[in-house]
């Protein structure tokens, strides 16, 4: 199947579809009507979603120019982008920041957003009725100790897309940023290097987000009539007040 072989459906791209909110991204799109295409660097678990909701499985790494151009290949439609592929690396303090680990973020948060944009948006303007939805974080509303990597990138990613608001103003582009609080996927698992008892640390002693809670906004959100851009949502737990506090830190 491809992208312009079906011309009359609505096609969604969803990066980062491998776990998470980006997989339930997809799963919840495809069960709207979308035709979804799903990219990750995990290409086993990309082409089992892609057969289990119909759509198309593609290898994608944001990070990587030549990944970029090959995933996007032969994609004549797009309707909407949800730019989700991102994540943590670490917890440290700026004196004893990872340079590699901010590498990473800013890699695959702020640039992998810029590429797969750049790469997708006369598509998206060409559709009549586009959609951008960038997930970044509530980290990009405001700093925490030891997390300046993760929310300088965040802050970033969320300013390249809230511009991008002002650039397209008068194209047929709606643009969306998700701010999610937390929300229990691997997230935390890649943030400590695969430390299983860590990661669930995180989440122990509340009830964060489940990945189906941001998709479901989503979903909601592209299904608004096009004169309707909601520009910016933030979804948190009801028990975490911000980026600092929640019921376990009081
Ligand atoms: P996740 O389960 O770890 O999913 C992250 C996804 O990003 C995976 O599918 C991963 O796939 C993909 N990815 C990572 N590097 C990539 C690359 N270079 N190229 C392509 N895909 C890449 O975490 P998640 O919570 O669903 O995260 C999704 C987004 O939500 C991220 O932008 C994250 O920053 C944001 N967010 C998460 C939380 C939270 O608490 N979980 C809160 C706020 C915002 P591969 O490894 O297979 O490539």
């Amino acid at each position: 199947m491809s992208a312009s072989s079906d011309s009359a459906r609505r096609v969604a791209v969803v990066t980062g579809a491998s776990s998470g909110i980006g997989e339930a991204t997809a799963r919840t799109l495809a069960a709207d009507g979308y035709l979804v295409v799903v990219g990750a660097r995990r290409l086993d678990r990309i082409a089992a979603l892609a057969e289990e909701i119909g759509g198309i499985g593609r290898a994608l790494d944001v990070t990587d120019t030549d990944s970029i151009a090959a995933f996007v290949a032969g994609l004549d439609r797009v309707d909407v982008l949800v730019n989700n592929a991102g994540g943590a690396k670490g917890l440290a303090t700026v004196a004893e920041a990872v340079e590699e680990d901010w590498r990473w973020m800013w890699e695959t948060n702020v640039l992998g957003t810029l590429r797969m944009t750049k790469a997708l948006l006369p598509a998206l303007i060409a559709s009549g009725d586009g959609l951008i939805v960038t997930v970044t974080s509530i980290a990009a509303l405001e700093p925490y100790d030891n997390g300046a990597g993760y929310t300088s990138a965040k802050h970033a990613q969320a300013l390249l897309h809230r511009t991008l608001r002002l650039e397209l103003l008068g194209q047929p582009v709606r643009l969306t940023e998700i701010l999610p609080g937390m929300v229990e996927t691997e997230f935390s698992v890649v943030r400590f290097d695969g430390d299983q008892e860590r990661a669930d640390a995180v989440y122990a002693g509340l009830t964060p987000l489940v990945a189906d809670d941001v998709a479901e906004v989503i979903s909601f959100v592209a299904s608004r009539p096009p004169h309707v851009n909601l520009d910016e949502i933030v979804i948190k737990p009801r028990d975490q007040a911000n980026a600092r506090r929640n019921i376990k830190t009081g």
